[in-house]
């Protein structure tokens, strides 16, 4: 650590203590401590982001009527006091840290500490006390030192969990494999209902507003299996277009809405969406509103993961039908060869092909919203194309794997989700074309719950796209992703649909794709 930071560190340790007498003793609470009449910490805890020295601990204090009105006055509009405890063990005897945070209504109480000066590679538990109410106990780990010799990288890759659709068991089993952490590529919540495939209700209205979409999380959060697995492991965590609306692009939705109007929309979903997640907002502290969502994580020499932010600054879908906008199969659209649209906006794009072009390390995980690989099919003139994936954007995509190619790199893997489907697949410049040397590998992994294709048109995108090795929508679940320096190895993890609270998941498939080989192999 060095000096100046030192000394900060202790300024801050020296306030926290003067602001707080209760960190001196943990006894019981004293007569000034609100009695909670329901527990605030009902959506659980959660860790994200881990780095060698960080992690971010999250939670958000719930409110009721109850605890309104109480004795205590102003609860609700008046700022919070909330402890937080850092353990090095399970039993909770060695305490490491201990800090307060102010919360208030300004964030939904939403809690978000950056915990710093930890050590790397370590296992660490946490929880959050305000008044005499204390939160469960989650459990979380650092990244590696940056230049660690790693042996093995396991991460759960999940997307897609309509609440509607079925019950969380992906996240049970998460829950108790032993991970690194979850990586959430996106569909965290849905504002939409389809009630023929509902075997549980949203409640409340689509949501427009802060509080609505407030609502949505919380009933969310409430669920027992997701909060276990924000309990057991760090999350690194991007969103698509469901946190927002259905197949919206930066400022235009399906509807063709005011892009002021959408715009605000829009504001209202990420405060809710930073509310209710461990994230931290940007370098620049940015407002909520226009964070910058999308990051690089390095996980000692063994690999570098780049999560992109495929929603907050792409072009319009091309071709859109003029009534109903969005994502739709479309042919014989100049549009998709204009260079000038994109997936990822200027700078984000410029980003990454910095940072990859520039990535030192054995593998490099491009882990983004959607799907990478060709799903088009044939039609009537040419071949129809789904324009909300990458097929919808190919001059963008060239561009990503152009670099891959141009900064000469072996073990590109990209990791994404969005279209409910286990897939792994040859990345090559132009897809399906067997003359055109593969340049990377990919895998996306199907829904937590979220229904899928129909057989029918699955399959006649799997027969239709060469690069397509494995393409099944009628299972849900999450995929297991495990980095050793030799290989990087995907189990599909999948039980039937809809799932089911006792279900059983099983390994539908598992691919590897090899040191210096691009492209996925069966196991
Ligand atoms: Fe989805
Ligand atoms: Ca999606």
């Amino acid at each position: 650590m060095k000096r100046r930071d030192f000394n900060q560190y202790l300024q801050r340790s020296a306030m926290a203590l003067a602001l707080a007498p209760w960190t001196t003793s943990m006894a019981a609470p004293t007569d000034k401590v609100h009695r909670w009449v329901t527990h605030p910490f009902a959506l659980g805890v959660a860790s994200g982001r881990p780095r060698p020295d960080s992690v971010v601990l999250w939670t958000r204090l719930l409110i009721s009527e109850q605890d309104r009105t109480a004795p205590a006055e102003g609860l609700a509009t008046q700022p919070l006091r909330v402890q937080l405890e850092v353990f090095s063990d399970a039993a909770l005897k060695h305490r490491v840290q201990q800090s307060d945070i102010v919360t208030d209504s300004t964030r939904g109480h939403s809690v978000h500490a950056h915990v710093q000066h930890l050590q790397p590679s370590t296992d660490y538990w946490y929880r959050f006390r305000q008044g005499d109410a204390l939160s469960a106990v989650g459990q979380t780990r650092t990244a590696p030192a940056l230049n660690a010799d790693i042996r093995q990288l396991r991460i759960a890759l999940a997307s897609c969990q309509h609440y509607e659709h079925g019950q969380y068991t992906a996240h049970a089993e998460i829950a108790k494999q032993p991970l690194d952490f979850v990586l959430f590529v996106g569909d965290y919540i849905y504002e939409s209902s389809n009630p023929q495939y509902a075997v549980r209700k949203h409640s409340g209205e689509e949501p427009k507003t802060l509080p609505q979409y407030r609502e949505r999380y919380e009933q969310y959060k409430r669920d027992p299996m997701l909060q276990a697995a924000h309990a057991a492991h760090p999350w690194v965590l991007m969103w698509d277009d469901h946190e927002v609306v259905n197949d919206y692009a930066n400022d235009q939705d399906r509807n063709y809405t005011d892009p002021q109007h959408m715009l605000m929309r829009r504001a209202a979903a990420y405060q809710a969406y930073f509310e209710h997640q461990p994230v931290l907002l940007g370098p620049d502290k940015d407002q909520p509103a226009h964070m910058r969502l999308y990051e690089q994580l390095s996980w000692g020499k063994l690999a570098d993961v780049w999560t992109l932010d495929c929603r907050q600054y792409r072009s319009a879908q091309a071709c859109r039908d003029p009534v109903r906008g969005g994502g739709r199969m479309v042919m014989q659209c100049d549009e998709l060869s204009d260079p000038s649209r994109s997936m990822l906006g200027q700078a984000q794009e410029r980003w990454l092909t910095d940072s990859l072009s520039q990535s030192k390390r054995q593998w490099q995980l491009v882990a983004q919203a959607t799907q990478i690989s060709s799903t088009s099919v044939p039609a009537p003139a040419g071949r129809a194309y789904w324009n909300d994936a990458w097929d919808g954007y190919p001059e963008a995509r060239k561009r990503l794997l152009q670099t891959v190619v141009d900064a000469k790199l072996q073990n590109v893997v990209t990791l994404g989700g969005d279209v409910h489907c286990n897939v792994a697949a040859n990345l090559r410049l132009e897809p399906n074309n067997p003359q055109s040397p593969i340049v990377a590998s990919e895998f996306v992994t199907t829904s937590i719950t979220s229904r899928g294709l129909g057989d029918k048109p699955a399959a006649v995108i799997r027969e239709s796209n060469a690069d397509l090795l494995h393409y099944r929508s009628d299972e849900r679940g999450y995929s297991l992703i495990t980095v050793t320096p030799d290989e990087v190895r995907c189990d599909f993890r999948t039980t039937a649909f809809p799932v089911v609270t006792d279900a059983v998941l099983k390994t539908q498939a598992s691919y590897v794709v090899k040191r210096g080989k691009p492209g996925p192999q069966i196991v």
